[in-house]
């Protein structure tokens, strides 16, 4: 991936695990992700994070970051966007 800001966080302590399911259910893997709302067609775009890991010093204390794109396009008008994190 070229031209990416990072986002680094203490990752452990804002991860937040939703309801339980009730049922056995099958197992699948879900991703961190990134999402915009086009301004020209209104729709909805997800763009897979890419995360990253770091060990840091001596207290074994590890650092997850997850990158986005500079530069967005949406999937279905193809308008291109520089990013911005949301507030
Ligand atoms: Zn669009």
């Amino acid at each position: 991936m070229t031209g990416c800001f990072i986002l680094s966080m203490e990752w452990e302590n804002r991860v937040v695990k939703m309801d339980k399911p009730e049922e056995d259910l099958e197992r699948i893997e879900v991703h961190s992700a990134w999402m915009f709302d086009c301004n020209i067609c209104g729709r909805e775009n997800f763009i897979r994070g890419v995360r990253r890991e770091s060990m840091e010093g001596d207290d074994g204390r590890v650092d997850l970051y997850v990158l986005y794109p500079r530069e967005v396009a949406c999937k279905f008008c193809e308008k291109k966007y520089e990013t911005e994190l949301s507030g």
